[in-house]
Formats: structure tokens, C-alpha cells, sequence
């Protein structure tokens, strides 16, 4: 049993949980399901009214509506793969047959991208380099560009094309030299021994928060939305437990572990800093001072799609905007991303160190739509197109998502805090690996395992 704390005032709750998760985003949920799996009466709570964190996601009776194109970039064989595996959760990702990049000038299948033998021979050497990296090998890359690394090997601009496609695929920058080099090595070593196998949710992402917050509540855990963390409570460099604030009042909980899921520089509003060693402050701070972008999102109603099939479309470098983008049609997946029967939408976005301003907006919008004509020169783009928009997400937090030099792996928190006892991070702002989702999922694989290997010091 934990010893009774001074509650100041604080209606005490009878319960006593082993594990706490502050925040219901995917590592938070991830988490807290396979922490309930293991036999840990857990507890979740997330502050707002729904769970999902950044990756939102929401049905409206049968349709389905995402706050992103929100493609997995591993489908089929990556972190996310593995939890619901484990967990006995049957969704249907339906995988990519073919990734379509845009780059100089051409619109032509990833499977494409080599032609002449001398550059599939320097692809082959440099792959062969890849995969016999080990782990530490890649951390020594983390603080080094792409463009670095890869111009050291390169000679034909075949083979450069081929590198800078493959490692800009996924994102929506156009910049090499603003990726580093050991994350995406991991990566790639991972892609070249099992192929990229990407895909979207039948159901939507909604789905398997419904499915993970289902598991953790058969498992014996509770998830409570509408309930903010208010505080972490420590006492003598230990966690005691949380307190909350709901729609019932203020509350204390007492655990044994707390996990935070919100990025890792907000727990200084839960914990003060003092707390903490003043290396972890300075981390958290470059952290927070470094890892927001600005997101244009882009969104069409169309009455024909662009593309028949199961394909993504990546655009290094578009013809008239020369921005990156991402374009995906749900829509060829699943009708339930329908706004009506018979519609067909696009989605995809792209981002910017500095806010747009609502004239870049617009030119970037009326820009967007020239770059689709160019790019799909058969489609007709005018009379087509019903509906579109571009909206402006300032301040987005995209740690997951854009893996720069000196923002990867060991520039940040190991998901033990250091110095408090029971204190856990999980999310892409603490170490992880992965594009997008996955940094969350394998964060969260390594967060339970070491909670797992601490257990008998914590209990
Ligand atoms: C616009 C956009 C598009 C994206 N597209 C893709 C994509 O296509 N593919 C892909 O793989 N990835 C994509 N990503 C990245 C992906 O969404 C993130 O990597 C992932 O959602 C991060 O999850 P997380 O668990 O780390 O954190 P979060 O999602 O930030 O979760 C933290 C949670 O904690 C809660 N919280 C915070 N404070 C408290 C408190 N005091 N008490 C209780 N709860 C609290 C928050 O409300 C939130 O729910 C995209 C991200 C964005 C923003």
C-alpha cells in the first residue's frame, strides 16, 4: 500500500492504481493497453472530450473524418503492427499497391525511380551500407544531414534522385539537408529489409482508439475523457499520484507510476522544475523552441478522382508553389470517408518554418490547385473540382514527422525520467523512432518494457 498523503484539501479516491497515464494520444493509450494487458490496474485520462491527441480522428454516424491524410507509414509491419497483433485487434489497414512520386517533373511509380544499371548498382552498394549499420552507428548520425551522408557515397545524379525521393517520401519538406541522417538510416535499413508497406484505416484512426480504450477497460484499466491531469503529485523524488480536475470536482489518485503523454516539455505545468536536472530543462526547452511548424492543411471535394486505386502521392519539389505536398484519396480506400455518395475527396498538406500569412495562404491554395492540373495534365482540374480549401495550422507540433538533425533520438528524453521515482514519458517527443505514428507506438514499447524491468524497485 502507498502511505496516506496530505491531500490539502483534496477529496481522496479509494482507488489506488499501478499505473496513471496523463493524456489519451496514442502513446498514452498505446501504453496504457499493454500495461493493462501485463496484469497493472491502469488508468487513463485525457483532458479533452475525445481520444486521439494530434492524430484526430472522428465518425459521424457512418462517415468518417480525419484531421490529416493520416497515412501509416508502416502499415503492416511496424509498432502500430505489433500492439494491436498483441492486443487481438482486427482493423483493416488497407495497404498503398503504389507510391506515385513527383519529382523533377515527373510523376512516376517509387518502383520506377531507377532506370540505367550503373545507378541500380550504386543503389545496391549504398543499400548493402544500410543494412549492415548497427543501431549505434546510426545514433552517431543523428546530429548529421541526409544530404551530408548520402553526398559522401553518391556520383551519379540518377542515384541522388533515387536517395532524395525515398527519404523525402513520407514528409512534406523538399530539403534534404533538413533531415538527419541517422533517423532516416534506421528507417531505411528497416524499409530495405521489409519493404515499405504503408496503408490507411478502413474505419478511420477513430477506430483503434475505440479498439485500444476497449481492450484497456476488458484488461480491468478505466479511460475517462473531459478529465484533466492537474498536477503530478511527488514526494521525496517519488510519484504518489495525480490530481484531476473533471466535470465531479477535484480529485487525488494514488499510483504507483505516472505516464505523461502531452510533449515532453509540458510536464513542467505538472511538476515544477526544480525537480528535474537542469540538463533534462535545457532539453525540453531546445525541444519546444524547435519542433513547431506551421501545417497547411488541403482538402477537395471532387466529382472525379484524380487517380483510380490504392495509391499515395508524394511531391518533392511541385511545379508552380515549389513546396512539398502530400495528396492522398481516401476516398479509393473507403467510401466511409465519403462527405456523400458518389463524392470523391483528396486530401494532403504541407508545412513551413514561419506562419503563412492569409495572402501566402491563398497563393498557395490557387498555386495547389495549378500544381494538380500540371501534375495530372489528363485530369480536368476546373471541372472537377466542386470544393476546395486550405486551412492554416499555426504552431503544430510535428516532432514524429519531420526528423531533424539535433531533434532526433538522443537529443531527447529517454522515456524514464530522470531522478522521480515512478515517472514515465511516452509520444513522439521523447526517444523514438519511426515516421509519424510509429514514434509514438515504439515509445511507448519502450516505456512499458522498462516500467516492466523496474517493476520490483516501484511496487
Ligand atoms: C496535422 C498533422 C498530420 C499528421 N499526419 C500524420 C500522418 O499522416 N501519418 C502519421 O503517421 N502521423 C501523422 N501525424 C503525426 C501523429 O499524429 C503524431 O505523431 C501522434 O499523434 C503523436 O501522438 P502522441 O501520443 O505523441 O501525442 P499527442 O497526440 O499530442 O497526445 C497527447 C495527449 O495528452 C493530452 N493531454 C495533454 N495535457 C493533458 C493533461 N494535463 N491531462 C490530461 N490529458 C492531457 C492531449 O489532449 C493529447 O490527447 C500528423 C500530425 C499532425 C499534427
Amino acid at each position: 500500500m502507498v502511505a496516506k498523503l496530505d491531500t490539502g484539501g483534496f477529496e481522496v479516491s479509494m482507488t489506488e492504481y499501478d499505473a496513471v497515464i496523463v493524456g489519451g494520444g496514442m502513446g498514452g493509450l498505446v501504453a496504457g493497453s499493454l500495461l493493462a494487458r501485463s496484469g497493472l490496474k491502469i488508468a487513463v485520462f485525457e483532458k479533452s472530450g475525445a481520444l486521439g491527441g494530434r492524430a484526430w480522428s472522428r465518425k459521424s454516424g457512418d462517415k468518417i473524418m480525419e484531421g490529416g491524410t493520416h497515412i501509416l507509414p508502416c502499415a503492416d509491419r511496424g509498432e502500430m503492427a505489433k500492439v494491436l497483433c498483441f492486443l487481438g485487434i482486427d482493423v483493416n489497414i488497407i495497404p498503398f499497391e503504389e507510391l506515385l512520386i513527383y519529382h523533377q517533373g515527373k510523376l512516376q511509380s517509387d518502383r520506377k525511380l531507377i532506370s540505367s544499371n550503373e545507378a541500380q548498382k550504386e543503389v545496391n552498394r549504398i543499400k548493402a551500407e544500410i543494412l549492415t549499420m548497427s543501431f549505434e552507428q546510426t545514433e552517431a548520425l543523428d546530429n548529421v544531414t541526409f544530404k551530408d551522408w548520402i553526398n559522401e557515397r553518391v556520383k551519379l545524379d540518377e542515384t541522388m534522385a533515387y536517395f532524395t525521393a525515398r527519404a523525402l517520401v513520407f514528409s512534406t519538406i523538399n530539403d534534404i539537408s533538413e533531415l538527419s541522417a541517422g533517423e532516416l538510416l534506421r528507417r531505411m535499413k528497416k524499409w530495405i529489409e521489409t519493404g515499405i508497406h504503408s496503408g490507411i484505416v478502413e474505419q478511420g484512426l477513430v477506430s483503434i482508439y475505440e479498439a485500444i480504450s476497449s481492450s484497456i477497460e476488458n484488461d480491468g484499466g478505466m479511460v475517462r475523457t473531459k478529465t484533466r491531469v492537474n498536477e503530478i503529485v511527488i514526494k521525496d523524488e517519488k510519484v504518489k499520484g495525480v490530481k484531476l480536475k473533471s466535470a465531479d470536482g477535484e480529485k487525488l489518485i494514488e499510483s504507483k507510476v505516472v505516464i505523461s503523454n502531452p510533449p515532453v516539455w509540458e510536464i513542467f505545468k505538472l511538476i515544477s522544475e526544480d525537480n528535474f536536472p537542469s540538463w533534462f530543462v535545457s532539453m525540453a526547452d531546445h525541444l519546444r523552441k524547435n519542433s513547431l511548424y506551421h501545417v497547411i492543411g488541403l482538402g477537395g471535394v471532387m466529382k472525379k478522382p484524380l487517380y483510380e486505386g490504392h495509391k499515395y502521392v508524394s511531391v518533392i519539389d511541385s511545379p508552380i508553389n515549389h513546396i512539398g505536398f502530400q495528396l492522398a484519396h481516401p476516398t479509393n480506400f473507403s467510401s466511409a470517408y465519403a462527405p456523400s455518395e458518389g463524392k470523391h475527396i483528396i486530401s494532403g498538406g504541407s508545412t513551413s518554418d514561419k506562419e503563412f500569412s492569409e495572402s501566402k495562404i491563398e497563393s498557395i491554395k490557387e498555386g495547389f490547385s495549378e500544381d494538380i492540373q500540371t501534375i495530372f495534365s489528363d485530369y480536368d482540374w476546373k471541372k472537377n473540382c466542386e470544393r476546395f480549401m486550405a486551412v492554416s495550422m499555426p504552431n503544430v507540433i510535428l516532432d514524429g514527422v519531420h526528423r531533424k538533425p539535433h531533434l532526433v533520438w538522443k537529443n531527447k528524453p529517454d522515456v524514464r525520467a530522470p531522478k522521480i521515482l515512478g515517472l514515465y514519458f511516452v509520444g513522439d517527443t521523447v526517444r523514438s523512432t519511426g515516421a509519424g505514428m510509429e514514434a509514438p507506438f515504439s515509445s511507448a514499447f519502450r516505456c512499458v518494457n522498462r516500467i516492466i524491468s523496474d517493476w520490483k524497485v516501484l511496487k
